[in-house]
């Protein structure tokens, strides 16, 4: 038997899954409720362990916001989790449950799910991309997910768009994420991103030129991205992707605005499937590859 953990900011979600990968079970609670660390650890091994039966669990994935150390298993500081610093999550699931577990970044494990189950089934090259209040992506090379050479590979986020702009958190200055990420659009127009995007939708027109050029830049990093990776297709992810007829048109024409990238070469762009659950069940297939 397998388990896939998604550890978010508001939300903990537990998948059991058969070895083959087969779903059997689902849970999920609300992050804040538990608050520490021990409480999230000690939440989802007693899920895990009333709802095993008499099977063991073998692998455990655990899909967690960045910056982590993925060799250690440990989370760093990441932002979307306050007071969680250095927190050596491997260990201490391992120790609850008994199971071998396996740390690995939330972007990552949705894009494996995709790349399994959901929108980008049968492709070999896909890249997924979330794009929300940041912008992250998960990678999938020659079939298999690619973490590069220290587990950070697929940061799309902070691809720098334009070196004249404005500063990021991350330190460099005109990332796409400055460019795009709801967080940032939102600090930008005094407007929750949400809101910003369905006034867009409804015609307003400050809202729709702040959306366009958020679109177009996404459309560029595509373009980027095209030349770096050459994949099939893009999935997209993220709160954005709930406006999908609005910003995917504008993306699309940016891509296609390329002359270096003939027709033949162009990767297809699909919104992704599976929802909130692509965490979930991307971090079910990291624990059955492996196991
Ligand atoms: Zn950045």
């Amino acid at each position: 038997m397998l388990a896939g953990i998604d550890l978010g900011g508001t939300q903990v979600r537990v998948a059991l899954a058969r070895s083959d990968g087969q779903l059997i079970a689902s849970f999920k609670t609300k992050t804040p409720l538990l608050g520490t660390p021990q409480r999230v650890v000690e939440w989802a091994a007693s899920e895990i362990e009333r709802n095993r039966g008499r099977e063991k669990v073998r692998s455990i994935a655990i899909g967690a916001p960045g910056p982590i150390d993925v060799e250690r298993g440990i989370l760093v500081n990441p932002p979307n989790l306050p007071g969680w610093r250095n927190v050596p999550l491997a260990a201490m699931l391992r120790q609850a449950t008994g199971s071998q577990v396996h740390v690995a970044n939330d972007a990552d494990m949705a894009g494996l799910g995709e790349f399994h189950r959901g929108a980008g089934r049968g492709t070999r090259n896909m890249l997924y991309i979330t794009w929300s209040t940041g912008v992250g992506g998960g990678l999938i090379v020659d079939g298999k997910l690619h973490r590069g050479a220290h587990g950070t590979a697929g940061e799309v986020g902070h691809m720098i768009i334009d070196p004249n702009g404005p500063l990021d958190q991350c330190g460099q200055h005109g990332c796409l994420e400055v460019f795009c990420g709801g967080a940032n659009l939102a600090r930008e127009t005094g407007h929750p991103a949400a809101e910003l995007f369905a006034a867009a939708a409804r015609g307003d027109k400050h809202a729709g030129m702040v959306v366009e050029r958020a679109a177009r830049y996404m459309g560029m990093a595509l373009i980027s991205l095209t030349n770096a990776l050459d994949p099939e297709m893009f999935v997209m992810g993220g709160g954005v992707t709930r406006s999908w007829g609005l910003v995917q048109p504008m993306m699309l024409e940016t891509l296609r605005s390329s002359p270096f990238i003939r027709p033949a070469r162009r990767p297809r762009l699909r919104r992704a499937r599976l929802g909130d659950r692509a965490g979930q069940v991307g971090a079910v297939e990291w624990a059955r590859i492996n196991q």
